[in-house]
């Protein structure tokens, strides 16, 4: 049965409320999502046809601040999916305490079927349907599943257009050279590399011993699948959307990169020893580290059973459903929570948009620098808090985050 995301995210969220006490009020505001705007986005196909496409922006609380939170191109897009989506954001931007709220956005599209100067006219034309929705004070979108830097410039560019005046500010994860920040492109990999550190030091195993198995091989598991092979990692699996590669000796990710930019998918890399698997095979692998960055609800309780790791880093988005993250907590695996493990992503992003404002530009240095300090201190604020209350480390996180935004309602008081 198909699982519907924003279900999980709210049954993640009465989870915590009945943890923390929430005030009843409280919770019912937090479970519905602020504006929620839907638009249909017509585009000239390079055939001269005429195709209807469906997008979303939400915005799931503004309480903190702009909303803040990827667009996402998929055939998979539906509006429950960008809400839970955007309920996340809310929480993974809380927990960092940032001064931003969650939004997210998403249009159903099969990329793959789409020329270049198509995906460019359809981006344009969604910026265009949600141009009152977004802005540098409102709602700043960023990156997220098969879209980039590219996308970023080309929305920056539609808004800029109808403002008269170029807004950098309007979308974080552009290219640097019109505004976009130093790392931004790589930052969700190289935070929870930190991240994986941290656990690994927490646990006291050595990162560079540990056998990983990843899922997915776009903006996340490329980079962290490139920098846990290079400290002498085995990955003996990983997987795109068109294959998952399996090898007992370990994967040389460098050579599969490398097939990747050539051929675009890795299903016929066949080198030594490594081979083809099913999805059904890949969640028994025995291995330490278990990396879902893909896309959510992989680890469900039809596999949770006979996942056969230590550690389950999430570099996607809402990958475990709850239903899941019981069972592995009764086997005594250790789950590091998407808003903690891949809110390196939105931590640049938020770097991005201070520099904008600014109009002052980081070096790499410190960006890394700013990047492995924060995400660390929300690492130990939440390990702290989950030894305290002997809670799971997604229930910490979701505390401390949930809290956060709850302190922030009940500042503001109730309008009117
Ligand atoms: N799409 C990323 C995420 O899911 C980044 C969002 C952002 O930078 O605003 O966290």
């Amino acid at each position: 049965m198909e699982i519907n995301p924003y279900e999980v995210a709210k049954k993640q969220l009465a989870i915590v409320a009945k943890e923390i006490n929430l005030d009843p009020n409280i919770h019912e505001r937090l479970k519905y999502c602020q504006r929620i705007l839907t638009v249909s986005i017509p585009i000239i196909m390079d055939n001269g046809s005429l195709q209807m496409f469906e997008g979303h922006r939400v915005h799931h609380s503004l309480v903190k601040g702009p909303g803040k939170g990827g667009i996402r191109y998929s055939k998979n897009v539906n509006l429950n999916e960008v809400k839970a989506l955007a309920m996340w954001m809310t929480w993974k931007t809380s927990l960092l305490k940032l001064p931003l709220g969650g939004a997210k956005g998403g249009i159903k599209v099969d990329v793959k079927k789409l020329s270049k100067a198509e995906l460019e006219r359809l981006t344009r034309r969604y910026t265009v349907e949600i141009i009152n929705f977004i802005g540098p004070d409102k709602d700043i979108p960023a990156p997220d599943m098969n879209t980039d830097s590219q996308t970023m410039a080309w929305l920056m560019d539609v808004y800029s257009m109808h403002k008269g005046v170029t807004v950098p500010g309007v979308v974080t994860g552009k290219p640097v050279e019109i505004g976009g920040s130093l790392g931004r492109s790589t930052a969700t990999g190289t935070g929870l590399f930190f991240i994986a550190e941290a656990i690994c030091l927490k646990m006291g195993l050595n990162l560079s011993e540990m056998t990983v198995a990843i899922q997915g091989f776009g903006k996340v598991g490329k980079v962290i699948a490139e920098k846990l092979y290079n400290i002498g990692c085995k990955i003996i699996a990983i997987s795109d959307s068109s294959a998952i590669l399996y090898s007992e000796d370990g994967i040389n990710i460098n050579e599969l990169m490398q097939w990747k930019d050539k051929y675009k998918e890795i299903k016929d890399y066949k080198k030594n020893s490594v081979q083809n698997i099913s999805n059904m095979d890949f969640f028994k692998l025995k291995c330490d580290i278990l990396i879902p960055a893909a896309t959510e609800n992989q680890i469900t309780k039809e596999n949770a059973e006979e996942i056969d790791c230590k550690i389950i880093l999430e570099g996607a988005n809402g990958p475990t459903t709850p239903d899941a993250d019981e069972i592995l907590k009764n086997k005594g695996i250790t789950v590091v929570p998407d808003i903690l493990a891949n809110s390196g992503g939105v931590l640049v992003s938020y770097f991005e948009y201070i520099q904008d404002i600014n109009a002052y530009f980081w070096d790499l240095e410190r960006i890394n620098k700013e990047l492995k300090r924060v995400l660390l201190k929300a690492f130990e604020d939440v390990y702290t808090l989950s030894q305290e209350r002997k809670v799971t480390l997604r229930m910490a996180a979701y505390v401390l985050a949930v809290s956060g935004v709850a302190e922030a309602i009940k500042l503001r008081g109730h309008y009117p």
